[in-house]
């Protein structure tokens, strides 16, 4: 059964910015508006929480710089926030039991810029526990619904970002992206999903899953938004010390720009016969947008690709297994009381307070780091990620950007692959090369798959090209200039 959003959904920023600034539209009006409509949608189970008081309080202070002529980069643009990402005062749950009683003392780094700017939080979003899964079912607050079919998960991890977003409670999330979890959860939600460069964005106070791959991105309605807050959360922190210096563009003027000349790399890999046939479409489709809008097709190829997600569970659990040492029960949220002695304390509370999904990737990663099987399984993965890296630098000598579907599927059902992790894992097939390679990537709405469903393409930049990647993002996004040059259930979102 699909649903549409309500009637009173949030717009995008970009398109209420004008009004916004203009006084035409009160902040304060807009966070109540987003409140009642996150209340209302309590069914999606997208929120792990609300922050009214603080929310109203941020509203009425961003208010009060718009009238006096000084509004912030992001006055007035309704936020919700992934509960992996630090914000003082309030629980950071991980979506796991784990962290019962947890508040965090800090905020992290991305959330105050955006504040900063005017940005107003109203709530944390649910998600799959410490960002393992695809499909939001591994919460310990219960699954997420998908505003399209309440039936269908909205993807994961960041499930409830992209349902908060896709069901017009915000006009914008942060969510985090280790393997994917912005890019599938934006493609099965029809959002769009930016997961910047390695290192574009400050990781501090977001809660380590695997830290060579972690990146926060965002889920919006426009890719004109993703710009805009790109460029506010960008640039070094001195509080992580992996992020980067480079210099930070005007992202949302690269929105309006030109892609004439830009050489869109097609890998053959990325369109084999596990492609559902309407994503297939929906990628030949975008290629055709692109070529007529100025843009070069090159065929290329991404041999390493096909073992992207052998590399990826390979390198993604062994970190965990080492990150998620330190829930121990003697520093944060859970501990189990009734146990003697340390070890046992210990041991009861990981028992306690893990989900399953946690626990297969702990054992996982500790086996493939431990003395007999390095070499084997964790060190043979580096290697593998090395090679994806050498793909991608040999397709970008030749090519701008990358083009190719987002998931194999469209949005699946509830409990659908919950019984089979391998099916699971495979959802995440064509996005987890990205990040292996530390590049930055976009999934844009393509239009409908033959039951009503979102179908999401991808695109992929080289390091620090987010400028190509938004301009060919954008250009996906406008309406088609020709009724006849695409199929009818294409076109940007409304
Ligand atoms: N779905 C992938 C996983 O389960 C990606 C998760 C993520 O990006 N946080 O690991």
């Amino acid at each position: 059964m699909s649903r549409q959003p309500f009637p009173d959904s949030l717009r995008d920023y970009s398109a209420v910015r004008e009004d916004i600034l203009s006084g035409a539209v009160r902040i304060e009006t807009l966070t109540e508006q987003a409140l009642r409509r996150a209340e209302r949608d309590a069914g999606l189970n997208a929120f792990t929480c609300l922050c009214r008081d603080q929310a109203l309080e941020d509203a009425a202070a961003a208010d009060r710089t718009v009238a006096a002529g000084r509004p912030g980069r992001l006055a007035g643009l309704i936020l919700a926030v992934k509960d992996l990402i630090a914000m003082e005062g309030l629980p950071t749950t991980c979506g796991s039991r784990m962290l019962e009683g947890y508040v965090s003392p800090y905020t992290a780094t991305a959330v105050r810029r955006l504040r900063s700017e005017g940005a107003v939080v109203v709530g944390r979003t649910n998600m799959d526990e410490f960002g393992m899964g695809s499909s939001n079912e591994n919460s310990a607050f219960g699954p997420v619904r998908n505003p399209l079919d309440p039936e269908r998960t909205p993807g994961g991890s960041s499930g409830g970002s992209a349902a908060a977003v896709a069901s017009g409670a915000v006009m914008a999330a942060l969510g985090t992206d280790t393997g994917g979890s912005v890019r599938q959860p934006a493609a099965h939600t029809g959002t769009v999903g930016l997961r910047p460069t390695y290192g574009r964005v400050s990781r501090h106070g977001l809660v380590a899953f695997a830290s060579s791959l972690d990146q926060i991105g965002t889920l919006s309605r426009s890719v004109e938004d993703a710009a805009r807050m790109l460029e506010v959360m960008a640039g070094p922190d001195p509080l992580d010390a992996t992020s980067s210096g480079e210099h930070v563009p005007r992202y949302a003027e690269s929105v309006g720009r030109e892609v004439t000349g830009l050489a869109v790399g097609l890998p053959r890999e990325f369109l084999d016969d596990g492609v559902d046939p309407d994503i297939r479409a929906a990628v030949e489709n975008a290629a055709g947008r692109l070529e007529r809008a100025g843009g070069r097709l090159v065929p290329v190829s991404l041999p390493h690709a096909p073992w992207g997600i052998a590399t990826y569970y390979l390198i993604c659990t062994a970190e965990a297994s080492s990150n998620l040492a330190r829930y121990d029960g003697a520093h944060y949220g859970l501990r189990a009381e009734e146990a003697e002695g340390l070890d046992a304390m210990t041991v009861r509370t990981r028992h306690a307070g893990f989900g399953n999904e946690v626990k297969r990737r702990i054992l996982l990663g500790t086996y493939v780091l431990s003395a007999g099987y390095i070499e084997a399984y964790y060190r043979k993965a580096l290697k593998a990620r090395t090679l994806i890296v050498r793909d991608f630098d040999e397709v970008f000598r030749h090519c701008d950007v990358v083009l190719g579907p987002t998931t194999p599927t469209t949005a699946f059902r509830l409990g659908e692959k919950t019984e089979d992790p391998m099916a699971m894992y495979l959802s995440d097939i064509f996005t987890v090369t990205a990040p292996l390679a530390g590049l930055p990537a976009v999934s844009i709405p393509a239009g409908l798959d033959r039951n009503g469903l979102p179908v999401g393409v991808q695109l992929t930049g080289k390091r620090f090209g987010e400028e190509d990647l938004l301009a060919a993002a954008a250009c996906l996004e406008r309406p088609p200039a020709s009724p006849d040059a695409v199929s009818s259930s294409e076109g940007g979102p409304a």
